[in-house]
């Protein structure tokens, strides 16, 4: 049902299952997914794309999921610039060092340099083309909620006209706009990154020395630091991140444009690579302050992208983020739509890996303006005083390097950043223990006499255990099993053989006895298979320290 009052006569269909408040990275995301499983959704975009927009350096965590919309091949089209790393001052010296996504990933090691006007429009006209209705140029004024049920919006168009729509749900990707979380008052502004950001695009840039031409330059200076992003259209996106107070200071004196320059002035490589540029358009201040909202799911509502929570752009995370956590939120909706009985296990799962993801851009941002030496001033010793209160290095170590594959860079960007000594330590303490594990379970194999791993007894480190929980199958969530240890304590998807292998370790039982027990009623053939499959386990456990101790005889 809807209500539509517009000057003109109109006959738009405002009816949906779902209305996706915004057109960025992450509502295209959500729409896209919901609409291939069925589901009626609208997007209601304020502006008229393309739109301007900060944030033209991706993840290659994002090429996959860009495959998964079906939007890859047009932003292959689109002739981008690929990004293959970065280049940085940051650390002890003031000399630029790079490095490189294929360090840690041969699967995807590039990006893009976006332009995101021409990116963000690639997204939203691929989830149309794949049923989702867009009408641009609808500002959301409001969400309607009976009780605590969001079951519509208010909204007005750009011919004056306003309205209201019913939905069975609706998702906020409104950005930075944070549509639900103002008016629920839920968002909580981060003490550790309160910055200020003033962009904008030059011509005429000198490009850094091959093979870096393409990569991000970030450079850190007396009162923060600054980018340099390289773009297809022969534009270069160069902006200053500096203390909101100062910033907001230095702007209303000098105004936005004296403001930038005299901070690039200050750089000591940025500004040579601007000898012969001339800056191209107007500056931008953006409010580069990190949030997160308490709780991103509700009843009939979901948040998404920045509207959620947003993270310094130190790591060019945000359009990740946005993206990652559109097609995890399609996936609640869908489950919640389908059986509303899940909806909150569902959510709270949805809440627990956006923020996981999330805090692991935020713990290495940290780290690392926490562990910059290359400047002296109020901006870097602020950072690195507040930083002492929280800083635990095992903890930061798990949430900044444990375990993601697609990503994986973080562990050499964080060596060469000069990362606090104990984090450094942390970091080599877990990775001596992987190589030696690794290195006795091979002396292990070797070793026919002991009957290799078999006759060993595993001991499960303290902290694990086996939960039944929602887990992503399929674009939903379904009942599924995770396994929870101390360094990833919302769990992990498991198999039923992991899960049954984990029941069974009681410390006295050796692998053989387990596979006795797990096999009872398999016939000779099917004995062995177990054997393998449970020896394996067992071993890859052992790895990663969910089995903590293998006592042979
Ligand atoms: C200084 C700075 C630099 C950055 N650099 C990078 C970078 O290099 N790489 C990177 O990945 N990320 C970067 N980001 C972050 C990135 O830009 C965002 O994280 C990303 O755009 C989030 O996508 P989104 O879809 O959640 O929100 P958005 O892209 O902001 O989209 C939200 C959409 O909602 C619309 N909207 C808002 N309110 C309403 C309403 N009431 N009704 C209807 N529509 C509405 C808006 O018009 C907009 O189109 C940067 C951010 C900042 C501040």
């Amino acid at each position: 049902m809807n209500n539509y009052e517009q000057n003109s006569e109109d006959n738009l269909d405002l009816s949906a299952d779902v209305i996706v408040v915004g057109g960025g990275p992450a509502g295209s995301a959500t729409a896209t997914m919901l609409s291939r499983k069925g589901w009626k959704v609208i997007i209601l975009e304020r502006e008229k794309f393309p739109r301007d927009h900060v944030g033209e350096s991706l993840l290659p965590a994002s090429i996959p999921i860009l495959e998964e919309l079906g939007a890859l091949p047009d932003v292959e089209k689109a002739g981008f610039l690929p990004k293959y790393g970065a280049t940085m001052v940051w650390g002890s010296g003031d000399a630029p060092w790079s490095w490189y996504f294929k360090e840690t990933s041969q699967r995807y090691p590039h990006s893009y340099q976006v332009w995101r006007p021409e990116f963000d429009k690639i997204l939203l006209d691929n989830a149309q083309s794949q049923g989702v209705t867009v009408f641009e140029g609808y500002h959301v004024t409001e969400v309607i909620f009976d009780g605590d049920d969001a079951i519509g919006v208010t909204f007005t168009d750009a011919e004056g006209g306003s309205g209201e729509a019913q939905c069975r749900f609706i998702v906020d990707a409104s950005g930075q706009s944070t549509l639900i979380s103002r008016h629920m008052d839920t968002k909580q502004w981060d003490p550790f990154f309160q910055n200020l950001a003033v962009y904008a695009y030059f011509t005429g840039t000198k490009s850094l020395p091959e093979p870096d031409q393409n990569n991000i330059f970030i450079e850190s200076y007396r009162y923060g630091w600054i980018w340099s992003i390289p773009l297809h259209t022969g534009r270069t996106s160069i902006g200053v991140v500096v203390d909101s107070q100062v910033g907001q200071e230095g702007i209303q004196q000098h105004g936005a444009k004296a403001f930038l320059e005299s901070q690039l002035a200050l750089s000591c490589h940025t500004r040579g690579m601007l000898e012969d540029a001339q800056m191209d358009s107007d500056p931008n201040v953006v409010m580069d302050w990190s949030y997160t909202a308490d709780k991103l799911y509700g009843p009939g509502y979901i948040i998404a992208g920045d509207a959620a929570c947003f993270v310094d752009p130190l790591f060019s995370s945000g359009v990740h983020l946005a993206l990652m956590s559109g097609v995890l939120a399609a996936a609640y909706v869908t489950t919640a739509l389908n059986d509303p009985t899940m909806a909150g296990d569902a959510g709270q799962v949805y809440q627990e890996l956006y923020l996981k993801e999330y805090n692991q851009f935020r713990e290495m941002a940290r780290l690392f303006y926490s562990s910059n030496l290359s400047a002296e001033s109020y901006f870097w010793e602020a950072r690195r005083i507040t930083n002492t209160d929280h800083y635990s290095p095992r903890h930061s170590f798990i949430q900044a390097v444990a375990g993601q594959p697609s990503r994986g860079y973080e562990r050499v960007v964080l060596d060469r950043g000069q990362a606090p000594g104990e984090f450094v330590e942390s970091v080599r303490t877990v990775e001596s223990e992987r190589l030696a594990r690794t290195q006795w379970l091979a002396a292990l194999a070797a070793d026919t006499q002991r009957n290799q791993i078999l006759n060993a007894v595993p001991r499960l480190a303290d902290g694990v255990e086996i939960q039944h929980k929602p887990v992503l199958d399929a674009g939903e969530f379904v009942p599924g099993i995770v396994l929870n240890t101390v360094s990833q304590p919302e769990g992990t998807p498991c198999s039923p053989l992991v899960a049954a292998v984990i029941g069974h370790i009681d410390g006295r039982k050796s692998v053989s006895d387990i596979v006795d027990e797990l096999g009872q009623h398999l016939d000779q053939a099917g004995h062995a298979q177990l054997e393998e499959a449970v020896s394996r386990t067992i071993e890859i456990l052992y790895v990663d320290g969910t089995v903590s101790g293998l006592v042979t005889e």
